[in-house]
C-alpha cells in the first residue's frame, strides 16, 4: 500500500491513529499546529480506561511502557462536603488497572517517540474531490494533496467543514484552572486534603477540585454553571482580582477548601463546549474524523480515551484493507458514531448531575459510577 496518508493533529487521536498504521508498516504524514513539542503547557492528567485508552496502547504496542509511567494511585477519589467533612474517600485495591492516571505530556512523548511529526504545519482548509485527492491549506500559504486526510485537530477542527457544517455549542458550564507545584514540600495541608489522587467539593451550581499530576504537581478546577463571558469585565492580567471574584463564588466554605484557590498564579478560562450527541455526517472519500474532531463532550474522563481508540481502529481498518482505504473509513465511521454517541450521552447526562443546583447529585453520581 502507498497511499498518500496525512493525520492534522498531533494530540491522542493522531498520534494514536499514526502510531498504530506505523506499526502496520505504513507511513502517515503528521501535520501539527504547535511550533514545537514544548511550546505549550501540555496540560493536566488523563485517566485511561482498561477497555478505551488502554486497549488504544495495546494496538500501539505500547502498554508496557504506559504501566510503567502512569499512577494507579492516582484512581483515589475523596468527596468533602462545604464545611471540609470527608464524605467519601475511595481508594483503589492494590494492583487495580482500570482507571490509572497519566500526565498528558508523558502520553504524548511515548506516542510520539520516534514518530516524525511536521511541526508548525496548521492546517487551513481541506477540500476533497480535487483531480489529485484531497488538498491541504497551510496557514503560511503552502498546499499538498493526499489520498485520506484524517482531521484529529481537536474541538475547533479545520478539517471538520470539509464534511460537516456543525460547530460546538457551549454547555453553560465555565471552568477556570489554576495549579500549585511543590504540593507535598510547599503546601503539606492541601497535600494532606487531597490525598493521592482526586479530590473534589460539590455546591449549588459549582464545584472546586483539585488533581494530582506527577511530580507533585497539582491542577484546581472551579466548574461553575454561569453565561460564557460571565468574568468579561475582569481584567485577564490582574490575577489577584479573578482569586478574589473565584473566592467570593465559594463565599462561607471551609478556609482549608478555599486555600486550594490560594496560591496559583495564573487562572485559565476554559468554556465546555459540545458537539451534538449524534454528530454524523455523510461520507467523503477523502477526508474524515477522529476524536474531538468528530464527537467533542463534556470533559468527565472520555474524550481522550475514545480519541486513542478512533485513531488505533481507524488505523487498523485501513491496514486490513489497503486495497480499498476508502471501504474501511466507511466501515470504521459508523462503528465510531455508535460508541462517541452512547458516551455523548452518558458525559452530558454526568456534566447535568456534577454542576448541578442540587450537589448531592454530584454524590450520588459517584456512587453509581464508583460503588464501594
Ligand atoms: C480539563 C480537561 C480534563 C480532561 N480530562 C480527561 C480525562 O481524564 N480523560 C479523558 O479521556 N479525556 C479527558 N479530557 C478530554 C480530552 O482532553 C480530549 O477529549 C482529548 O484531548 C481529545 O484528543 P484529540 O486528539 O481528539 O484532540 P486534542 O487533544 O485537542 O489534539 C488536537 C491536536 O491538533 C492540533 N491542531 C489543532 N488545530 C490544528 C490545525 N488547524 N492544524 C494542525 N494541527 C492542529 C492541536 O495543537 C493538538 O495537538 C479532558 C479535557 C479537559 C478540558
Amino acid at each position: 500500500m502507498r497511499h498518500r496518508i496525512a493525520v492534522a493533529g498531533g494530540g491522542p487521536a493522531g498520534l494514536t491513529f499514526a502510531r498504530v498504521l506505523h506499526r502496520h508498516g505504513h507511513p502517515v504524514t503528521i501535520l501539527e499546529r504547535d511550533p514545537a513539542p514544548d511550546s505549550r503547557p501540555p496540560g493536566g492528567t488523563l485517566d485511561l480506561h482498561k477497555g478505551l485508552g488502554q486497549l488504544a496502547l495495546d494496538k500501539a504496542g505500547l502498554l508496557t511502557e504506559f504501566q510503567a509511567l502512569s499512577r494507579p494511585e492516582g484512581q483515589a477519589m475523596r468527596i468533602l462536603d462545604t464545611t471540609g467533612a470527608v464524605l467519601r474517600d475511595w481508594q483503589p485495591r492494590p494492583g487495580e488497572q482500570t482507571n490509572p492516571e497519566i500526565d498528558r505530556g508523558q502520553l504524548r512523548d511515548l506516542l510520539r517517540d520516534s514518530l516524525d511529526v511536521r511541526w508548525g504545519r496548521e492546517v487551513t482548509q481541506v477540500l476533497p474531490g480535487t483531480a489529485d485527492g484531497t488538498l491541504v491549506h497551510y496557514a503560511d500559504g503552502q498546499q499538498e494533496t493526499f489520498d485520506l486526510v484524517v482531521g484529529a485537530d481537536g474541538a475547533w477542527s479545520r478539517v471538520r467543514p470539509a464534511v460537516s457544517p456543525v460547530t460546538p455549542h457551549y454547555t453553560g458550564v465555565t471552568s477556570v484552572e489554576t495549579s500549585l507545584d511543590d504540593i507535598d514540600t510547599r503546601h503539606p495541608d492541601l497535600a494532606h486534603l487531597i490525598g493521592d489522587g482526586s479530590m473534589a467539593v460539590y455546591g449549588a451550581n459549582r464545584s472546586l477540585v483539585a488533581q494530582r499530576n506527577s511530580g507533585g504537581h497539582v491542577k484546581v478546577y472551579v466548574k461553575l454553571r454561569a453565561p460564557r463571558n460571565w468574568h468579561a469585565d475582569l481584567d485577564p492580567t490582574d490575577v489577584e482580582a479573578t482569586r478574589t471574584r473565584l473566592l467570593a463564588l465559594f463565599d462561607g466554605w471551609a478556609a482549608p477548601v478555599l486555600d486550594l484557590l490560594g496560591h496559583g498564579t495564573t487562572f485559565v478560562h476554559r468554556p465546555f463546549y459540545v458537539l451534538p450527541e449524534s454528530h454524523t455526517w455523510a461520507h467523503v472519500r477523502g477526508v474524515t474524523l477522529l476524536g474531538d474532531a468528530a464527537h467533542l463532550m463534556p470533559p468527565l474522563g472520555a474524550g481522550a480515551n475514545l480519541a486513542m481508540l478512533d485513531g488505533a481502529e481507524l488505523a487498523e481498518a485501513i491496514a486490513a484493507n489497503p486495497e480499498d482505504p476508502d471501504q474501511a473509513v466507511r466501515a470504521f465511521e459508523e462503528q465510531m458514531w455508535v460508541r462517541a454517541a452512547t458516551w455523548a450521552k452518558i458525559t452530558t447526562a454526568g456534566l447535568q448531575r456534577l454542576v448541578s443546583p442540587d450537589p448531592t447529585e454530584a454524590l450520588a453520581l459517584f456512587d453509581d459510577v464508583q460503588p464501594s
